[in-house]
Parts: C-alpha cells; structure tokens; sequence
C-alpha cells in the first residue's frame, strides 16, 4: 500500500490515496487507506458468495469441532470442508478473484479475533 495522490472529500478536507488491490477482482485501485474493494458491485460480490458459501460449510464445520475430530461423522464433515475448499479456491482462481487469503490477512493485520465478533454480537443484542 503507497501514497499515490490525495482527493479532497466532501467537507474540504485533503484525505491521501493509497494504490490498493481489490479483495474481489485482484486489481489495482486508488482508495482510502482502509479501502478493501474498488466499488460498492464487487464489496457486494464478494460478501453474497461468502455468505453463499458459509451456509453450506457452517453445518460441517459445527459438526466437526462438535466431535473434535474424532466421531465418524466429525471426520466426514472434515473431509466435506477442504473439498469444499478446495473447490472454491479454484472457481476463484478460474476466476480471476483475489484469493481468500488476502482478505483474511487485512483481518489478521487488524488484529480481528473470534472475540470482537462475539462482543459486537452482544452488543448488538444489548441495542435491540
Ligand atoms: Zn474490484
């Protein structure tokens, strides 16, 4: 991520441009620093084909950290998982998408953990 140029934004103010890579499409765009996707289509893209995704592989993946591994049906939806994976990986190569790796390295680079998502679900809880 550079400084490449700078906007001015709608209150005046000067903001730089960083030259970022797009988490959907894999290509280069000038944005804020904290800018993930070139446009609002492919932010939009990216988070339906999760959220496609997560409902198949969520059940699978309870189940096999429900019997830690060991029971017969934990060990099936393992194996269910990394074909999954493996299967999404490459329409995402074929593609021409940005591997998932990237996206999840911005988490890790934010220090995201599994703890911010279960508080911010409990507040969320607390505002309803
Ligand atoms: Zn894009």
């Amino acid at each position: 991520m550079t400084t490449k140029a700078t906007k001015t934004d709608a209150r005046g103010r000067v903001q730089p441009l960083f030259k970022l890579v797009c988490k959907e499409c894999n290509t280069t765009f000038s944005g804020n620093a904290r800018a993930v996707f070139c446009t609002p289509g492919h932010k939009r893209a990216f988070h339906q084909r999760n959220q496609k995704r997560g409902q198949v592989m969520m059940p699978l993946l309870l189940a096999w950290r429900g019997g830690r591994g060991q029971k017969e049906t934990s060990k099936w939806a393992y194996g269910e998982m990394c074909r999954l994976a493996d299967l999404w990986n490459a329409e995402d190569r074929a593609a021409g998408r940005a591997p998932q790796t990237a996206y999840a390295e911005l988490k890790r680079r934010d220090y995201w953990t599994a703890n911010d998502y279960h508080y911010n679900s409990e507040r969320k809880d607390e505002l309803k």
